[in-house]
């Protein structure tokens, strides 16, 4: 680029993970015994992160559940870590409600939502989880396979709020009179608890209109005969990638002006990141907005509690919820697993390309790091295996690839820059990639195998400042371990790093 400071997104770390990432040794003891690449999973960022959500919650309301979205992570370690604080779980297939029920969750702390199937209703209909409605046929369906006097606890999801994008999920808010009068005819076999919404949106307008058209719809549900005790306002609270958001800035900034010929190219094989370039000018929103969020989820919640609602006589959401007596249900996933997961990998070999690219390859494939083949901006952490003495120190910018043989599998398609130009044995830290990172898009394309899941927990010391991290399989974790002594010998394998 340019004799000052390259471009950069630096990463916003959990102190936990910092100080295990400084620990000498710790990241490359655990490629050592567990083979790279490797996923990192930090239950103890989850337990924080849980920790501050339920703060705001205490605050502003009564009664509240949160529901862990089980979709974000497969990690059995977050499931154990979510039971063990007593909080609800969403799920969204079989195999999440098997591994809910394995990790000690009871039927009444369970929530299904999802597109949900004839098998798995037949699956639920018993079993007394919390049945989280798509559609009117699934309704019905609900209806038809309960007795009698079941009383199936349905929850019923609803989409085409005003000023939101259509959604391939929920009962359209036109036909919410359909559904009042079905749950009423099938009063005494579905016992209907109340409406659910769920948006994946930054924009805080947009879940306000969602809340206030559901308080509506449980006045009107009242009406009927119903007696709704709950409105579930999903999850979609956000994540902070960034460490430094005028650096964040600055890097678009650059890339932008890459795409228009001017610098140094910053792209990857033509790569324009949902940018369109037309008249001389970049237009529209970038595929990856989402790294560059800097309010971070507790701050989400609270504004939505604390904000007062149209026609409620400038009462807030919380007030209202409150006096009605409603609980309210959240189903939080990225927000509870942000910062709690990094990824791994290490430095294969280097290259450059006829263009003059160097490529940094590493031992993993895009789709292990990457949600839905987003581009993920957010620097990795390059920790250099052992100290290169005679390293010209000029930071240098590359792209990251991966183990594929696919043209395609870069795993950057945006230049990256790192202080000195890594090496074969370097070892690559993708910071914060537990939230859909790790788990959505995964394949085991040639045959690798997918990169082990890991736990690690920070154990305090009474001998030192620092204590010491303990490793195991993330299936062998156990929340008990994280507080009390030293493992037992019929336990999970326990490992030192440090
Ligand atoms: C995916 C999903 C969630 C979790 O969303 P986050 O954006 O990770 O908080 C919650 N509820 C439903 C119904 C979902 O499909």
């Amino acid at each position: 680029m340019t004799a000052s400071a390259p471009p950069r997104l630096p990463a916003k770390i959990h102190p936990l993970v910092r100080a295990f990432l400084q620990a000498p040794g710790a990241a490359e003891d655990a490629l050592t015994r567990f083979g790279s690449p490797a996923h990192l999973v930090f239950p103890q960022v989850f337990a924080d992160n849980l920790e501050r959500l339920r703060t705001v919650l205490e605050q502003g309301l009564p009664r509240y559940r949160i529901c862990y979205a089980h979709k974000v992570n497969q990690s059995r370690a977050f499931v154990r870590t979510a039971e063990h604080a007593g909080v609800g779980i969403d799920v969204a297939s079989e195999a999440e409600l098997a591994s809910a029920v394995g990790a000690g969750f009871g039927s009444t702390r369970i929530e299904v939502t999802g597109p949900k199937g004839e098998e798995i209703l037949r699956e639920l209909i018993a079993t007394g989880v919390t049945i989280n409605v798509d559609n009117m046929w699934e309704l019905h369906r609900v209806a038809e396979l309960a007795g009698r006097h079941a009383g199936v606890p349905v929850l019923v999801r609803l989409s085409g709020f005003a000023g939101t994008p259509v959604s391939r999920f929920g009962v359209p808010l036109g036909q919410v009179e359909d559904v009042l009068r079905a749950l009423a005819a099938h009063h005494g076999r579905i016992d209907f608890r109340g409406f659910a919404f769920h948006i994946d949106s930054g924009e805080p307008g947009e879940r306000l209109r969602a809340v206030e058209a559901c308080l509506e719809l449980t006045e009107r549900a009242y009406a009927h005969g119903l007696a709704p005790t709950v409105l579930n306002i999903g999850g979609g609270f956000r994540q902070v990638f960034t460490a430094d958001a005028d650096a964040f800035d600055a890097y678009v900034h650059a890339l932008r002006e890459s795409l228009l010929g001017h610098g140094e190219p910053m792209a990857w094989g033509g790569n324009t990141f949902g940018f369109h370039l037309e008249g001389g000018g970049v237009h529209g929103t970038p595929v990856f907005h989402k790294y560059a969020n800097t309010v971070p989820a507790d701050r989400m919640l609270a504004d939505l509690l604390e904000a007062e609602l149209d026609g409620h006589g400038g009462r807030s959401f919380a007030q209202i919820a409150a006096e009605n007596l409603l609980e309210v249900w959240l189903e939080p996933g990225k927000a509870l697993v942000d910062h709690a997961g990094i990824t791994l990998a290490r430095v294969e070999f280097v290259k450059e390309t006829a263009d003059g690219s160097v490529l940094v390859n590493v031992d993993l494939s895009r789709d292990t790091v990457t949600p839905a083949d987003q581009e993920v901006m957010v620097d990795p952490i390059l920790l250099p295996g052992v100290v290169h003495t005679q390293d010209n120190s000029d930071p240098i910018g590359v792209f990251l690839a991966g183990r594929l043989c696919l043209e395609r599998d870069l795993v950057t398609n945006h230049k990256v820059w790192f202080p000195q130009r890594p090496r074969p044995g370097d070892l690559m830290v993708f910071p914060n990639t537990a939230a859909y990172h790790m788990d959505l898009s995964a394949a085991r394309a040639s045959m690798h195998r997918l990169p082990p899941k890991l736990a690690v927990v920070h154990r305090p010391s009474d001998f030192s400042d620092q204590g010491k991290y303990e490793i195991c399989r993330d299936d062998d974790y156990e929340p008990a371990l994280m507080a009390g002594g030293p493992p037992q010998s019929a336990g999970p394998q326990w490992h030192e790093v440090q």
